[in-house]
């Protein structure tokens, strides 16, 4: 059975999402601070975005950038076999050569639009905690501890599925999601190519669960 007849969906809107940001960025703000944020493409780009124009409000911080790496686990990439998907995190996109370098240091925020079974958030944070510990290499010994301790990693998405999950971030990672919601199919505007229709349908989605 296709994924489309199996799963409840819920449609998102843009003005869901960036609601959600606005409410969120505050604490974030004020707890993480971040002066970097590293955004999980495709879904982590959109919110990735719309919280700098918040935190560039609140923090003043008119430098903050966005990077981007490209991840794929649900996504077919070239090359890869169809009972790999869902079950690999797959990179698609990296940092440049000097990935290490961009990170020591830097207060880091990862951004992703969804939490599901947590693979996704893990690889990221290994993977790059792993460029962090190479760029250490290259600095004199002396330094090392306290740079690392300078370098810290946080996590927002805009949604959590609430379920059991497959992989855990190390505890203590600093991690805010926009909100908390049931294990749905999310069905995000930026994915749709007809966004009057998938506004349609997302209204619908709230007056039909209102009626329950
Ligand atoms: P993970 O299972 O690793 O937490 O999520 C991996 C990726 O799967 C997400 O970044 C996202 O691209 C995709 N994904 C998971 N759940 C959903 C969903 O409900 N809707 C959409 N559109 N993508 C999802």
């Amino acid at each position: 059975m296709s994924h489309e007849t199996q799963v409840k969906h819920w449609h998102v809107t843009y003005n869901n999402i960036h609601n959600l940001i606005r409410r969120c960025t505050p604490k974030i703000a004020a707890e993480f601070t971040p002066d970097l944020m590293v955004a999980i493409g495709g879904g982590g780009f959109f919110p990735a975005r719309v919280m700098r124009t918040f935190l560039r409000e609140i923090t003043d911080n008119k430098t903050l950038q966005i990077q981007a790496i490209g991840l794929s686990l649900y996504e077919p990439v070239e090359g890869v076999t169809e009972q790999k998907i869902g079950e690999q995190v797959i990179r698609t996109q990296w940092l440049g050569a000097n990935a290490g370098q961009m990170l020591v240091g830097k207060r880091v925020l990862i951004v992703d639009e969804v939490d599901d079974t947590r693979k996704t958030l893990n690889y990221a944070l290994v993977e790059l905690k792993k460029d962090v510990e190479l760029e250490l290499l290259t600095r004199p010994e002396a330094d090392r501890d306290a740079l690392r301790a300078a370098t810290k990693f946080g996590i927002f998405v805009v949604h959590n599925k609430k379920k059991p999950k497959l992989a855990e971030l190390p505890e203590g990672t600093p991690y805010y999601s926009g909100e908390d919601v049931d294990d749905v199919w999310l069905d995000y505007p930026w994915e749709s190519t007809d966004i009057e229709k998938h506004d349609e349908l997302a209204a619908l989605d709230v007056e039909n669960a209102a009626k329950k």
